[in-house]
């Protein structure tokens, strides 16, 4: 089985660079489908309170025999409660329903600018990490000016941001902002969530002919060299091994800017919600 590499947090862990998302695997489903990615060899789950699914992952990792240290699991904090002391009580919620006592990444779900309560939910997300609660920290959706805006408040540099990336999507003024204050892209929906035609676009078509992969190795391989994190998702078998199977060949310069090359700039790639428009 091959391993997947790691990459370096800017707070010392390492997060595999590849690995399974649950976003709308259905609760029923989830312990088949993370016991079968455990199976086939993922090692970090990303999952969140508002998936529904946390029990299904939980129950796969108590059924596995895997290490506590060798499995890496993301969840996140959902919109409606960043006031407060909400939370402490929706980790511990997560928590329960993971069956851990830690996660290794806790994210803020969406900035949710219009009730202007990220900055503080940021700063408990702190507080959590500082009580052992989660080893590390992040955010997911935040623009640059979210991101400019918890760092001047709290000092505290997110160690990667979760956003919608995908060669349609590139979000450059993210990414750099990312790569000047040593955070880690994670990539959502990597393969544009099946929502355009991406797998027949030229420049991924070539390249996985030319490597005689499939186009959703191709784009996979994509993120990776660029040093994204992701995790693509599906529930069946043959394509959790399909996506895992990525890491026995090299894009060259010339494809990788070919797909670069497929960036629309204008924002006209997304494929989902724009983050100053989920409140
Ligand atoms: P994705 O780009 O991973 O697309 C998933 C779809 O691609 C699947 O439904 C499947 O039909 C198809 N697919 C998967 N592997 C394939 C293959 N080998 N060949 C052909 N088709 C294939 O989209 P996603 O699930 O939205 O994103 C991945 C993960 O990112 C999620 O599961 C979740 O963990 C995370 N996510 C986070 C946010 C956020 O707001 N932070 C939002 C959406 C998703």
């Amino acid at each position: 089985m091959a391993t997947t590499p790691t990459v370096k947090l800017n707070d010392g862990n390492d997060i595999p660079q590849l690995g399974y998302g649950v976003f709308k695997v259905p609760p029923a489903d989830t312990e088949r489908a993370v016991s079968e990615a455990l199976e086939v060899g993922y090692r970090h789950i990303d999952t969140a309170a508002i998936y529904g699914n946390e029990e299904g992952v939980g129950a796969a990792i108590a059924a596995s025999d895997l290490p506590r240290d060798e499995l890496f699991v993301t969840t996140k904090l959902w919109n409606d409660r960043h006031d407060g002391d909400e939370p402490r009580a929706a980790i511990a919620e997560s928590l329960e329903k993971l069956g851990l006592d830690k996660v290794d990444l806790y994210l803020v779900h969406w900035p949710t600018p219009a009730h202007d309560n990220y900055v503080h939910a940021w700063s408990k997300l702190v507080e959590l990490r500082d009580a052992g609660l989660t080893r590390s920290i992040g955010v997911s959706n935040h623009l640059v000016p979210h991101l400019d805006r918890i760092v001047a408040a709290t000092g505290v540099v997110p160690a990667v941001n979760q956003i919608e990336l995908h060669p349609a999507h590139q979000q450059r003024a993210i990414t750099e902002w990312a790569a000047q204050h040593d955070v880690r892209i994670e990539s959502w929906g990597p393969l544009g969530q099946g929502k355009y035609d991406l797998f027949g676009a030229e420049p991924v078509a070539a390249a996985a002919k030319a490597h005689d992969k499939t186009p959703a190795q191709a784009v996979l391989r994509w993120h990776l060299q660029k040093g994204f994190i992701v995790f693509p998702k599906s529930v069946r078998r043959e394509r959790l091994e399909e996506n895992l199977d990525v890491f026995d060949f090299e894009l060259t310069d010339a494809e990788i800017a070919a797909i670069d090359a497929m960036d629309r700039p204008d924002g006209s790639g997304r494929v989902s919600a724009h983050p100053d428009e989920v409140n």
